[in-house]
């Protein structure tokens, strides 16, 4: 059997492939799965009957992203309605629809058609054994290409599709989310490394059985599995954990001053406008983030009276669905306070109507501390 050494089998080691593949290569690794695959694995699935490129392209575009149990219908209608595969370019994109309906993901159904169509003008209808010739073809990807070049024509082309990085994460103990460039390039290296030298058609079918019924997403069945004895996971009661999920992205943040302007037993309000955050509450008066704090502070207040004193208080954090409010208090005391308010949008509250007053929770929550520690609640 021939090995087909691609670009991108090469290229990925970065100018370190001999040294990955010495420090990544395990042949007891691909015997135990080859092993195991022709004892345990799955044998009768419809696409495994045969070495037509057709079909097994066909089932490989399919089973991306949905379960055997549902591909297996479609699988069998597609095929009778196009046996090959200048039957389905030929074929009107409506009908290819129509034959996809209920799969999901309908994007595969357009590139298949095309797929299909490029096959035909470009390549005779012959699908290209070269994995790196078949990955130029519309929805067809690197580890697509490898599954059906391996299981069309048995070149050693290495897999990694989803279930195969979570063996790998588990098996080799891989800290780190396996969709990051580095850790997914790393798994890259680590695969080609680990192919056979013979039986790739059962090593890549080993591979993608051991991910579907044993090392499962949830509750693997490690007792019966047998890269049991190797895996770095399980000896470090990390199989929970791995692989690394995706890290959640950090909630930004944003910041704003409030201000708690009193007066005798009342505070300063501002009505907010109807949309946007707090929508169409009462709320504290605000100074925007990166405003010059002591100008605006004097304008506003200016309108208001004269100012006894400014204390800052304890600043606190809010947080939204999408974001974190940092809010900066500062309370303020006047000592003669002009009558009548610049704009209409504002209001003198009285503290006694605060703990009903349509406030948002936190501002509320502040007021009341803030009129409760002065005592100065009529
Ligand atoms: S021992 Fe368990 S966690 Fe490790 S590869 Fe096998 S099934 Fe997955």
């Amino acid at each position: 059997m021939k090995r087909v050494v691609t670009n991108s089998s090469i290229g990925s080691n970065g100018g370190n492939g001999s040294t990955d593949a010495q420090a990544f290569a395990d042949p007891s690794f691909s015997s135990a799965v080859i092993l195991w695959q022709k004892q345990h694995g799955r044998h009768a699935l419809p696409w495994q009957q045969t070495r037509d490129a057709y079909r097994v392209w066909l089932s490989e575009i399919m089973l991306q992203q949905t379960q055997v149990a549902a591909v297996i219908p479609y699988y069998q209608r597609f095929l009778s309605s196009f046996p090959d595969v200048q039957s389905l370019a030929a074929a009107p994109s409506e009908e290819v629809m129509a034959h996809w309906s209920g799969l999901g993901y309908y994007t595969r159904a357009r590139n298949l058609h095309r797929c299909a169509q490029r096959v035909v003008a470009e390549h005779g209808g012959i699908f290209p054994r070269d994995p790196e010739l078949l990955q130029e073809l519309p929805g067809i990807g690197r580890s697509t290409a490898a599954a059906i070049a391996a299981f069309s024509y048995g070149v050693q082309a290495a897999i990694l599709d989803g279930n195969v990085k979570r063996v790998f994460a588990r098996v080799f103990g891989i800290d780190g989310y396996p969709g990051a460039k580095p850790i997914e390039d790393a798994m890259w290296r680590r695969a080609v490394a680990l192919l056979p030298e013979q039986g790739v058609e059962s090593y890549t079918q080993g591979l993608m059985d051991l991910g579907a019924t044993l090392c499962t997403r949830s509750k693997p069945s490690c007792g019966t599995c047998p890269l049991a004895q190797r895996c770095v996971a399980l000896a470090t009661d990390r199989v929970g954990q791995l692989p690394v999920r995706k890290p959640k992205k950090a909630i930004p943040e944003k910041h704003t001053g409030m201000l708690v302007i009193v007066d005798r037993h009342q505070v300063l309000l501002e009505q907010r406008p109807d949309s946007g955050i707090w929508g169409g509450l009462l709320s504290l008066p605000e100074i925007a983030p990166g405003a010059d704090f002591e100008a605006t502070l004097s304008r506003a207040t200016a309108a208001l009276g004269v100012v006894a004193s400014c204390e800052p208080l304890q600043p606190f954090t809010h947080v939204f669905t999408h974001f974190k409010l940092q809010i900066s208090p500062f309370q303020i005391a006047l000592e003669r306070r002009l009558e009548g308010i610049a704009q209409a949008n504002y209001v003198w509250y009285p503290a006694e109507k605060l703990a009903d007053a349509p406030l948002p929770a936190p501002v509320k929550k502040l007021l009341l501390e803030v009129f409760r520690e002065a005592d100065l609640f009529a």
